[in-house]
């Protein structure tokens, strides 16, 4: 990998204006895995300078052009995948079998989607048969800055880098100064790929430095950001002097309203979808509401499917979890669970401190908490870690008003045999997103959120529908 303290503007590495460095931590040890720099206010602006330079060109490319550079960064991406899933899991700790599979696989997925979205996508066409001298034009927006979390550090880079070359903008990304080591190997890959010089730029930082410069900046003309609700308004209210357009994915606490008829699977599957990745998804259905017939029983099996996850390092094959991604986040979750308990939650598996033999790292006890009840701490903040809360209710309606109440709105999870219930009650639930017995969202699905979750929408059509701009031409000859 190329040296990890240079930054890549306008086609080639360069050295940041100021030296800044800023350590990457391994979670799985503790250790230094690398040193990147954070740039300051003359990096961001020579970035943004060579994405709006790259521009005009760039965005007046066809789309046959731009097809055909996806399709090599998709060759180049799978050909490399070893190298970006080993990345992936040392700087943020997925097991390495997760790494390869979700994490890295999420980011081929999505550049797949995209490309058949963009040979699909009709840029131009006219507004009716009644005024076919009327033009709708869809075209890119401009300079785009992408900002994103080191959770799924590639399913996120993919999505917004990716739909913003299809379209034909240019571009800043800033990863996560805590996961910056994929964003580096992908930028390589970029300029294997051979895209032109300034149409993508990676500057490193942080979120008051790169970022607040980036939302602030006039020179960009959206923000694509996904990352925490608190930064999100951050970067809503500086971008708002400039007027960009700002996309947001941020938290969630999803709903997983287990119902009575509900398959024999369904809690387990439930449990094991809300520690993956140790807990660490906006989209992880952490509030398990169960139907009160079913509690007891519900409560049982979530507490032996906890016991039973193991936990380990990230390097280790297997299906374990790994630590979470920082001191940071650590003492977040270990406070939360002390709440839940002072909270009066009845705490069933796992709890406070780290699991047996494993005191250096990051690693958390998947813990379980019964009688939980909505208005608790632990069932209304973003965990963000392999907690899983348990509720009871007693009637359907009950269940979607519990369901509801909460400041997200991303994702939430039914279970239920009985098909009129639930597609009654996903289409109750205030969420841009919902899953009914666990089946996935189908490629090209549009991914995002309603209320604190955030307004974006990401793959697919609405994935490129985000970068680009609606114009009419009246008179198109
Ligand atoms: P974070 O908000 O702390 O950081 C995300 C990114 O924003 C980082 O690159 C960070 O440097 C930058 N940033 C922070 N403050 C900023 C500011 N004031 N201005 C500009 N940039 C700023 O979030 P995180 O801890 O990295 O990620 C976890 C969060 O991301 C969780 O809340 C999770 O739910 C959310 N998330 C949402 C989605 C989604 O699609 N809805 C997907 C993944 C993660």
């Amino acid at each position: 990998m190329s040296d990890l303290r240079l930054f890549y503007i306008d086609g080639s590495w360069v050295a940041p204006a100021q030296s800044n460095d800023f350590e990457v931590i391994n979670p799985s040890n503790e250790e230094v895995c690398g040193t990147i720099s954070l740039g300051g206010e003359a990096d961001t602006n020579a970035a943004v300078e060579a994405a709006r330079q790259a521009f005009d060109s760039w965005s007046q490319t066809s789309k046959d052009e731009r097809i055909v550079l996806l399709e090599k960064l998709l060759s180049i991406y799978n050909s490399r995948a070893d190298e970006m899933a080993l990345a992936i899991s040392t700087e943020m700790g997925a097991p390495i079998a997760l790494s390869r599979t979700a994490q890295c696989g999420a980011g081929a997925a999505h550049i797949k989607n995209l490309i058949r979205a963009l040979k699909g996508y009709e840029f131009e066409r006219p507004l009716s048969e009644r005024a076919a001298d009327n033009r709708i034009i869809h075209e890119a927006v401009g300079v785009c800055a992408l900002i994103t979390p080191w959770n799924w550090p590639m399913n996120q880079v993919t999505l917004k880098v990716v739909a913003a070359l299809a379209t034909g903008c240019t571009m800043v990304l800033k990863p996560s100064e805590i996961s910056p080591l994929s964003s580096m190997l992908f930028a390589e890959m970029i300029d294997q790929a051979g895209f032109p010089a300034g149409v993508f730029n990676l500057v490193n930082g942080d979120g008051l430095g790169v970022g607040s410069q980036l939302s602030g900046h006039p020179e960009v003309d959206l923000v694509s950001f996904t990352g925490s609700t608190r930064a999100g308004i951050a970067i809503s209210k500086n971008a708002a002097d400039t007027v960009k357009r700002v996309a947001l994915e941020l938290g969630g606490k999803g709903a997983n309203i287990v119902f009575a008829d509900a398959d024999e699977k369904a809690v387990t599957r439930g449990v094991r979808q809300c520690f993956n990745n140790s807990g660490q998804s906006c989209n992880a259905p952490t509030r398990m509401l169960v139907e009160r017939s079913l509690y007891e029983g519900a409560v049982q099996v979530a507490a032996d499917i906890a016991a039973k996850t193991t936990v380990d390092r990230s390097e280790i094959d297997g299906r374990h979890i790994g630590p979470v991604v920082s001191q940071m986040q650590f003492d977040k979750i270990q406070a939360l669970i002390e709440t839940g308990i002072s909270e009066g939650a009845r705490l069933v598996a796992g709890g406070p401190g780290k699991p047996e033999g494993l005191e250096k790292g990051y690693f958390v006890k998947p813990t379980v908490f019964a009688d939980v009840n909505n208005q608790m701490s632990i069932a209304r903040d973003e965990i963000f870690g392999p907690v899983l809360t348990i509720i009871p209710f007693d009637s359907e309606e009950e269940a979607i008003s519990i369901a509801n109440d909460t400041p997200y709105g991303l994702t939430n999870y039914l279970q239920t045999q009985d098909s009129e219930k639930a597609n009654r009650v996903a289409r109750r639930l205030r969420s841009g997103m919902v899953q009914i017995n666990g089946t996935f969202l189908g490629a090209g699905a549009p991914f995002g959120g309603y209320k604190q979750s955030g307004n974006g929408r990401e793959g697919g059509v609405w994935g490129l529908e985000e970068f680009l701009e609606v114009k009419v031409i009246s008179g198109w000859n």
